[in-house]
């Protein structure tokens, strides 16, 4: 089995490639620079260099990589301060747009079967969102978990696609007073990936619990 894990240099994908490795699959990790490489290896996974924003370089993996079991779409940025157009830009594409286009283009690697899944964040939820605080950061795992069910509207087969929230997680993002350490999170996240499941898309958090859209 293999699992292609977009955004492994560190934090709850680096954890990804350790739960999975340990389970005996085939990882593929990618990471932004080749300095980064060695945390992913050692983690028991595969290197591959990738910068999801940069859309020659996805079509370029995508040449390069086999059949896919799960594509685990991890990779994104904290909310920006006083951001200008240009890092807004770059905000919202790594956030919400580049990882639904990685998708599109990898969609052909994954097996019949298989599994797409979106790592957003309970504060993509609009339903759920009493609080407003991170407004930008909500509003763009808002626009992922929107652009993703444009996405499952459109497909021409059946897929599991699942928007995962990971918990509030002890990594540089979510800071060393979040409730979860890496390997816990990682765990319930690859039990959720793993556990069968009908094609369709749903929101599920680390521990399969469903979240409001
Ligand atoms: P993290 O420690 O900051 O790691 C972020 C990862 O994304 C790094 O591997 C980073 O690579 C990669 N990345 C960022 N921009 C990228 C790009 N353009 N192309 C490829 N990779 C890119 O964050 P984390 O806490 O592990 O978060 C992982 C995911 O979970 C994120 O989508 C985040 O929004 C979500 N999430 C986290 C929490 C939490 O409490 N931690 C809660 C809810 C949701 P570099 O090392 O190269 O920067």
């Amino acid at each position: 089995m293999h699992i292609l894990i977009i955004g492994a240099s560190r934090g709850i994908g680096l954890g990804l490639v350790r739960e999975f490795a340990g389970r005996g699959w085939s990882v593929t990790g990618t990471v932004r620079r080749p300095v980064d490489e060695a945390a992913v290896i050692e983690a028991g996974g595969t290197p591959a260099l990738l910068d999801m924003t940069d859309r020659a370089a996805v079509q370029d993996l995508q040449g390069h990589i086999g059949p896919i079991d799960i594509l685990c779409i991890n990779a994104g940025v904290s909310e920006p301060a006083d951001p200008d157009a240009a890092t807004l830009g770059t905000f919202f594409d790594t956030n919400a747009l580049a990882p639904v286009d990685l998708a599109r283009a990898f969609l052909d690697r994954i097996v019949a079967g298989g599994t797409l899944a979106f790592m957003s964040s309970r504060m993509g939820s609009v339903a759920l969102n009493t609080r407003g605080d991170l407004p930008l950061y909500r509003a763009s795992k808002a626009a992922l978990n929107s652009l993703t069910r444009s996405l499952v509207a459109g497909l021409d087969r059946p897929l599991r696609v699942i928007t995962l929230h990971p918990g509030w997680v002890q990594t540089d993002m979510g800071g060393a007073g979040a409730d979860l350490d890496v390997p816990t999170s990682a765990r319930g996240l690859a039990d959720v990936l793993m556990a069968p499941r009908p094609a369709g898309s749903v929101f599920l958090d680390y521990a399969g619990a469903e979240l409001a859209w």
